[in-house]
């Protein structure tokens, strides 16, 4: 029978052998986040949809056609949230962080949701690791944010990512930004996609985040495009060179990306992005900027900021892709006889505070658990004969060396801890 539900459209159960990669690349992330003074906020999965349409501004895409929208059974506006900044800003202001300290490295992960067309890398609930340095309007803390940010792929086995980075300005210069790309875009203006023409209406940079290619095979015809370097003000530009110093300085690599401007519009001056070519169209995997808007437009004080967030799913399905594994731990597997169960049920317990054991549930007999143990790959087998383990003795196989000795019962823990520590 063909069971009767199946995962929504968009979404994915990760099982157990999906699971580990993931659990490995978070503890590894949590390693780099620790060493760089980052702490953990853990905020709702869905808030008032009004922060979101407030932040995100009503035109996004994310706004407009991704959010799932609802209200609950006491007629609240609520959305699941799409992305984390908004949230963490919020809670950030909720719990008057600003007054506690000047500069605070808050980091989240877990589900976000956006109601797009599900494709490979793209999903409708999918997960980021989100991180955000409030309080500085700093070039060093783009800086800092930026090699945050690579070191955390590289924690996961990445080489050789670049990253790219473009200004946005700042309101003012977007705007002789957006008729500088009116003028360049207005020969083509006809032919370019239904969504871009309406977009260059309403918010003429969200032209370049176009994902149709006719427009974009329309922009190489047109070549040369304006850049947003070009028509920053004084400010701007000296934080921009401060921060491509600093990026040479702290030895990452990076590329000017004239085209990158990030799809929200609280973002201000430095911008962000870090792609991988073997995805296809969906290619970014993570990405980010400076909002030094954010958080007056939530009705704080004026507040800069700067974060990112990395997509997992798609940093993940890469590292799928490359056949990388987590390590797997040597398993330690008892096999027991009728005389002997009961007590392979405690040793069981005993070793299990430090060693990963299999021990049969089943009552099998030996050679069933000499058959499961062999399938399961088990690297250490404990053989607990009765007449061994009346004198107090088991005999441990290490399949991995082929050897196989009688030893003391008290001294299997250590002789098992002495076998993993020469391996190492
Ligand atoms: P954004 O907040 O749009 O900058 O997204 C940050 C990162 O999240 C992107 O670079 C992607 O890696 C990832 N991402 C965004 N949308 C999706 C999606 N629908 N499915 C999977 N990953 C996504």
């Amino acid at each position: 029978m063909a069971p009767k539900h199946q995962a929504p459209r968009g979404t994915r159960d990760l099982l157990p052998a999906d699971t580990t990669l993931w659990s490995w690349a978070e503890q590894a992330a949590r390693g780099v986040l620790a060493r760089y003074g980052f702490g953990e906020l853990r905020t709702p999965i869905f808030e008032d949809y009004e922060l979101f349409a407030r932040t995100a501004g009503e035109s996004s895409d994310v706004v407009q056609k991704e959010m799932y929208r609802f209200t609950d059974l006491g007629e609240r506006a609520l959305a699941l949230r799409p992305e984390f900044t908004a949230g963490v800003m919020r809670a950030y202001l909720e719990h008057g962080l600003g007054g506690r300290a000047r500069v605070h490295r808050l980091w989240s992960t877990g589900p976000v949701f956006r109601y797009g067309r599900p494709q490979k890398g793209r999903y409708r609930q999918f997960h980021q690791l989100n991180c955000e340095l409030v309080g500085s309007p700093a070039p060093g803390a783009d800086v800092e944010m930026i090699t945050l940010f690579v070191d955390l792929y590289e924690a996961w086995g990445f080489r050789d990512l670049t990253v790219l980075v473009n200004s946005v300005g700042q309101p003012a210069s977007r705007r002789i930004y957006g008729d500088r790309l009116r003028e360049w875009l207005a020969p083509v203006h006809d032919r370019l996609s239904a969504d871009s023409q309406a977009r260059l209406v309403t918010n003429p940079l969200r032209v370049l985040d176009t994902k149709d290619e006719g427009d974009h095979a329309l922009f190489r015809e047109l070549g040369a495009m304006p850049r947003l370097l070009d028509v920053l003000d004084a400010a701007d530009r000296q934080h921009w060179d401060a921060v491509v110093a600093g990026l040479d300085a702290a030895g990452v690599k990076y590329e000017i990306d004239h085209g990158l401007v990030r799809g929200l519009d609280y973002y201000t001056r430095t911008a962000f992005e870090v792609h991988d070519r073997s995805l296809g169209a969906q290619s970014a995997l993570g990405g980010g900027g400076r909002y030094d808007g954010l958080v007056e437009m939530l009705g704080g004080a004026p507040t800069p900021g700067v974060g990112f967030a990395i997509g997992l799913d798609r940093a993940l399905l890469v590292l799928e892709e490359r056949g990388v594994k987590a390590d797997e731990p040597d398993v330690v597997c008892l096999v027991s006889m009728d005389a002997t169960r009961a007590a392979a049920t405690a040793l069981a317990r005993e070793l299990r505070r430090e060693f990963v054991v299999e021990c049969d549930v089943e009552a099998r007999g030996f050679g069933a658990q000499m058959k499961a143990a062999g399938k399961s790959g088990a690297r250490f087998l404990v053989l607990m004969g009765e007449e061994e383990w009346k004198r107090g003795e088991v005999a441990l196989k290490d399949s991995k060396t082929g050897t196989q000795e009688t030893l003391a019962r008290e001294a299997l823990a250590a002789a098992i801890r002495a076998k993993k520590g020469e391996a190492k």
